[in-house]
């Protein structure tokens, strides 16, 4: 696949030993094409309807487990215009798989034997899925305090499971040291494929709404690849002419953890690493520092969008009142909830507004 560098614009082909820039920057995938809405394929209800714009090199993935295609829920909360799309519905449960079903037909591509990756828990599970699946090992490295669920459901695929002490960033580092030869580094922070998945959530919502975009979009960020790919998918919408504007952009970080919130809030140029007092509910999102953090405040600001935290009780609460409407999301999942409460007094009455709900509720134990 074609890659770019978003800060030193190095491009060419990805290769797997070189998972990042030599500049230290994650590659992105290059738009070799116009989004063109006559390359989609309306018979396939997956993410391959999207095969010809991905423009891989193939049409037919070799692994796929259905990924895509989520449904969409349109909801009026509090008279607010609001359409839910439980990315929860999916091979392993959470968004991640978007991801990973474009990134792991890559590496099979490539040739790789073994993938490696650092997760809080779904990241790691998703890959142990689509890594069994295509026959391939699995070397996942998790923070020591995820959650039993997610450490089970890695294992259950036949993945390594490596429980690092320390912080997140532990597990990060303990991963990056052990790749070389066939073992490669598949993270979802870094690979450009990974990216190029999530675009399809944009494109998805944009048929399912019939040729529109919402105003708003409410996403949570750990690593902020959802936010990015979303991001970008709607700008190729916007270039193809296919919509005026890509919606408002709001990322969501949990007030214990929210670098993001933080570097928007001061209009930092930069986002600096943040400590945590203590750990949040939303373990998915203990990220201090995103990886494409750059890019990440640019989508924010080129959107007209913002960063908004919120409290551990708002957690709780949003978990709740997305269950009172037959939604039943994680907590890192359901910080969405509170961000729509807060966001709705800069609204017009009649926005639209986008949540993806991100992870199951049933990822772990709900407090009752
Ligand atoms: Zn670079």
């Amino acid at each position: 696949m074609q890659v770019i560098c978003p800060v030193c614009k190095e491009s060419g082909e990805l290769n797997p030993q070189h998972w990042r820039c030599e500049c230290g920057e994650a590659w992105e995938p290059v738009d070799t094409l116009t989004f063109d809405p006559a390359l989609i394929h309306p018979e396939n209800y997956g993410l391959w309807r999207y095969a010809d714009i991905f423009d891989l090199g193939f049409r037919q993935p070799r692994i796929s487990l259905g990924a895509g295609w989520t449904p969409l829920i349109p909801a009026k909360v509090q008279g607010l215009n609001v359409y839910f799309k439980p990315e929860y519905i999916s091979p392993t449960g959470s968004f991640k798989d978007r991801g990973t079903e474009v990134e792991i037909n890559v590496l099979a591509e490539q040739q790789v034997e073994t993938v490696v990756d650092d997760s809080s828990g779904n990241a790691g599970s998703s890959l142990a899925a689509y890594a069994a699946r295509a026959g391939l090992k699995a070397d996942i490295y998790v923070p020591h305090y995820a959650s039993e669920n997610k450490k089970k459901q890695i294992a259950i695929y036949g993945a390594t499971v490596n429980s690092i002490p320390g912080v997140r960033n532990d597990a990060k580092l303990a991963a990056m040291n052990s790749v070389g030869g066939k073992k490669v580094y598949a993270s979802h922070a870094y690979h450009p494929a990974f990216l190029l998945g999530q675009e399809s959530i944009a494109w998805e919502v944009w048929e399912q709404m019939g040729g529109k975009a919402p105003d708003w979009f409410i996403v949570p960020v750990g690593q902020g690849v959802h936010l990015l790919g979303a991001w970008m998918g709607f700008e190729r919408l916007r270039k193809a002419g296919l919509i005026d504007k890509t919606p408002r952009i709001v990322a969501v970080q949990p007030k214990l953890l929210n670098p993001i919130v933080r570097a928007i809030e001061t209009n930092a140029a930069e986002v600096e690493e943040a400590v945590p007092s203590q750990p949040s509910l939303a373990e998915g999102l203990a990220i201090a520092k995103p990886v494409r953090w750059k890019r990440i405040l640019e989508a924010i600001r080129a959107s007209g969008g913002t960063a908004i935290d919120v409290t551990e009780d708002e957690i709780i609460e949003g978990q709740h009142e997305l269950a009172k409407l037959g939604l039943y999301a994680e907590p890192s999942s359901a910080v969405v909830w509170g961000a729509l409460m807060k966001i709705r007094q800069n609204a017009d009455p009649n926005d639209v507004f986008l949540l993806p709900l991100t992870g199951s509720g049933l990822k772990g134990s709900p407090k009752i």
